[in-house]
């Protein structure tokens, strides 16, 4: 007797090609759609999705785009970084898949968490937290091509974590305008945290950093309270935090920087993943 499939399965458009598993809980996804999305752009996003056999119903999360930089980049897949969420109702079905198995992929590229106009007098600094690597993976090697100084950190819980390191790490060995900076929270010693860098000028004494709205853009990705997003007043504009010490709050009110927007373009970009 065959299993009958549930509905949403024949919604599938994709199939995951390559997992590399890099920590407990924490893989990278090569994933091939039959159809090559069109419009990818350095910062964009993914929505992909698998139903949940209990519910019989396509649960669909949004995913940053990611990319090695060896092997080369091949075009025809979508690299995502994604960490399993254990109580979390789409990733725990995610590390059940198996290479070659089939998923949804929205053929669309998503997202306004994307690079300016980069100039040869740019200073660009790429923050994260966790997986919000993954979105400055795709903007590297363009602001290392472009920008006067480049300074990714990443902070994340455990050395084993730092998904890219290595790779990162050979590439400032051969660029001089370019600093990493990782951080580990949980394996002891001295415990620093991105907001930390701002806060006490650690970036501007000790990588020789400077933070201009003229020639400063900030990317900050991941865990909301690093980033600490404020809520902002519609008649006076006035920006409310309500996480106090987080970084945009730091940026805008310490250095003089602004919140990027569409319509009124500013130099502290971010991506909340929750
Ligand atoms: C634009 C965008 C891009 C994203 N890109 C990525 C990505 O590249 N990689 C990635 O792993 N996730 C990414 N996320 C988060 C992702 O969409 C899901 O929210 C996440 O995978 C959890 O899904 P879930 O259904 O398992 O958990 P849910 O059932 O949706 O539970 C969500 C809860 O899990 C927690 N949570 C969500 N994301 C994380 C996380 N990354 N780390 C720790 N706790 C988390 C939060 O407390 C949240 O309330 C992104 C989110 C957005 C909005």
């Amino acid at each position: 007797m065959s299993i009958k499939k549930p509905e949403g399965v024949k919604s599938y458009n994709a199939t995951i090609e390559r997992i590399d598993h890099i920590a407990d809980g924490l893989s990278i996804f090569f994933i091939k759609p039959d159809e090559v999305i069109p419009g990818r752009l350095p910062g964009h996003y993914v929505s992909i999705g698998l139903v949940d056999p209990v519910k019989n119903k396509l649960i669909r999360r949004p995913y940053s785009l990611s990319q090695s930089i060896t092997p080369a980049h091949d075009p025809s897949l979508l690299e995502l970084l994604i960490i399993r969420v254990p109580d979390g109702e789409f990733t725990p079905l995610l590390f059940e898949q198996k290479e070659g198995d089939r998923i949804y992929v929205r053929p669309k590229m998503v997202g306004t968490y994307l690079l300016p106009d980069l100039d040869s007098e740019m200073t660009m600094i790429l923050l994260s937290t966790g997986t919000g690597v993954a979105p400055h993976m795709t903007m590297l090697e363009r602001c290392i091509q472009s920008c006067k100084q480049v300074i990714m950190m990443e902070c994340v819980r455990y050395r084993s974590e730092l998904a890219y390191a290595s790779q990162i790490e050979a590439l400032a060995t051969h660029h001089s305008h370019f600093s990493y900076i990782p951080l580990v929270t949980r394996e002891g010693g001295d415990k620093r945290y991105i907001q930390d860098y701002f806060r006490n000028d650690l970036l501007i004494d000790e990588f020789g950093v400077s933070i201009s709205a003229e020639h400063t853009h900030v990317f900050a990705c991941g865990n909301p309270a690093m980033i600490g997003i404020p809520k902002e007043d519609r008649k006076t504009g006035a920006l409310h935090f309500e996480t106090a010490g987080g970084l945009v709050e730091i940026l805008v009110e310490k250095y003089g920087l602004s919140i990027h927007k569409p319509r009124s373009p500013g130099q502290v970009h971010y991506e909340k993943y929750w």
